[in-house]
């Protein structure tokens, strides 16, 4: 894609030839993984510098080691780009990724065995937002979550009830497949009724919100966390951003999240990826971006619709968003089957919950499809239609092998049988394969936006 690797190629030829597979997969098949995009050649120049070679932990004007003149530079620039784009007064550019930028937001805020309160992993939230066992969320906190109604929508009322009964301390309003918008402001008025603090996590959004096609949180939320690999296109990692509203909640809100990233968590911040981030954020900042933003949702829509169209089932019944998940408990098929089903037809997505899903989390009975990477290719509405067609007929085509191999949703749980089955739909896999093939030549992937 972007790599010349010239040095590579000669020093360690194993991994660079799989590098150069990797990218050529990315290139050759369709990106439909919400949380995916593709980075900027300018971005991946940054990454791929010396910038990697230096240590300093602390912050701009004030670190612990020698020799950060130009580090401090490019930092402080990578804080004026966000505070500039977000309108906000304070932001921390050194999360090393989305998971320890939430982690450090509740070190900051919260006391081991404090409620905290996230959406529930079925119903789009992160594992991070207090999912119990499986996290260090839920684990050190007592955690209380959140679901969708039966309906795939936010019942604020129900919320609204579940807060003040358990009068959690901090609340995260964010999302990693709820297709449809957060109402920020409600969340705030629930959060000010028992006075807990608002996270608001637009890790998946925050691209949209820039192109001001989703709810900007800044006037609710106390703290915004969002990575900066997803819609915003740019390098992996994060940022914590401090509102006004939480700093006149907290005067000291900002020391407390900065201590908590560092030295509470983290030790250097890895600079190469700040810089990329700060180019990531130069290029957000284009009026392109909101083109770009724009048509994200413009294609989700017609997607969902075309979908919907084809009989498709979809939780909550379409998608405001980038992201839509088809629910497969009327096809009968297991999320895996349709997401490896679409992987050998070259259309990249991963299984998912439902909402009230009754199936385990490994055996999923959804598929979740985004347009961020689709439309970083410049693909548009009329793209959809083909891809939804082409959706459409892998789903059929592995129903039909299904059904011609008189497998139940328990044989489907064993990968050989999925292979087996996978096997038997091979041609017409291969038909779609061909239509994404010809997409991706026509949409090839773009190095600079
Ligand atoms: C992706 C995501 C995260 C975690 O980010 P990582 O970089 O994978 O650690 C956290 N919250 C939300 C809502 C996300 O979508």
């Amino acid at each position: 894609m972007f790599s010349s690797m010239q040095f590579l190629n000669r020093v360690d030829p194993a991994i660079a030839a799989l590098i150069k597979k990797e990218e050529a997969r990315q290139r050759r098949t369709l990106m439909m993984i919400p949380s995916e995009n593709y980075s900027s050649r300018a971005v991946q120049e940054a990454l791929a510098t010396g910038l990697t070679n230096k240590y300093s932990e602390g912050y701009a004007g004030a670190r612990y080691y020698q020799g950060n003149r130009y580090i401090d530079a490019i930092e402080s620039r990578c804080v004026e780009r966000a505070k500039r784009l977000f309108h906000v007064p304070h932001v921390n550019v050194q999360p090393y990724s989305g998971s320890p930028a939430n982690s450090a937001v509740y070190f900051a805020l919260l006391s081991p065995g404090d409620t905290i309160m996230g959406l529930s992993l079925a119903s789009g939230g992160h594992l991070t937002h207090g999912v119990p066992k499986l996290t260090f969320s839920g684990q050190y906190f007592h955690s209380v979550q959140y679901e969708v109604g039966s309906d795939g929508w936010i019942d604020y009322n129900a919320l609204e009830k579940q807060i003040k009964k358990t009068r959690p301390r901090l609340i995260v309003a964010g999302t990693t497949h709820y297709p449809r918008r957060l109402d920020f402001r409600r969340f705030a008025e629930l959060a000010d009724q028992v006075g807990a603090n608002l996270l608001a996590d637009v890790s998946h959004v925050v691209g949209l919100i820039i192109a001001g096609v989703y709810p900007d949180p800044v006037p609710y939320a106390d703290v915004i966390t969002t990575t900066t690999h997803k819609t915003l296109r740019g390098p992996r990692a994060a940022m914590i951003m401090v509102t006004n509203k939480g700093l006149k909640r907290d005067p000291q809100l900002n020391e407390k999240i900065d201590r908590a990233v560092f030295p509470g968590l983290q030790g250097g911040p890895h600079n190469n990826t700040i810089a990329a981030l700060a180019v990531a954020l130069k290029e957000a900042g284009q009026p392109g971006f909101i083109r770009y933003g724009k048509q994200i949702v413009k294609n989700a829509a017609r997607l969902a619709e075309r979908l919907h169209q084809h009989g498709y089932q979809l939780v909550s019944g379409g998608t405001d968003t980038h992201v839509l998940v088809i629910d497969l408990r009327p096809q009968a098929l297991l999320g895996n089957t349709v997401a490896e089903g679409l992987e050998a037809a070259g259309i990249v997505t991963n299984r998912n919950k439902v909402p009230f899903d009754p199936n385990p989390a490994f055996y999923p009975s959804g598929v979740r499809l985004g347009t961020p990477a689709l439309t970083s290719r410049g693909m548009q509405e009329k793209q959809m239609e083909i891809i939804a067609d082409a959706i459409d007929q892998v789903i059929r085509s592995l129903h039909q092998a299904k059904a011609s191999l008189e497998l139940t949703l328990n044989d489907e749980r064993k990968k050989t049988n999925r292979a087996n089955l996978i096997r038997r739909a091979g041609r017409e896999l291969k038909q779609v394969n061909a239509v994404v093939t010809a997409l991706c030549r026509r949409f090839p992937v773009v190095k600079e936006y």
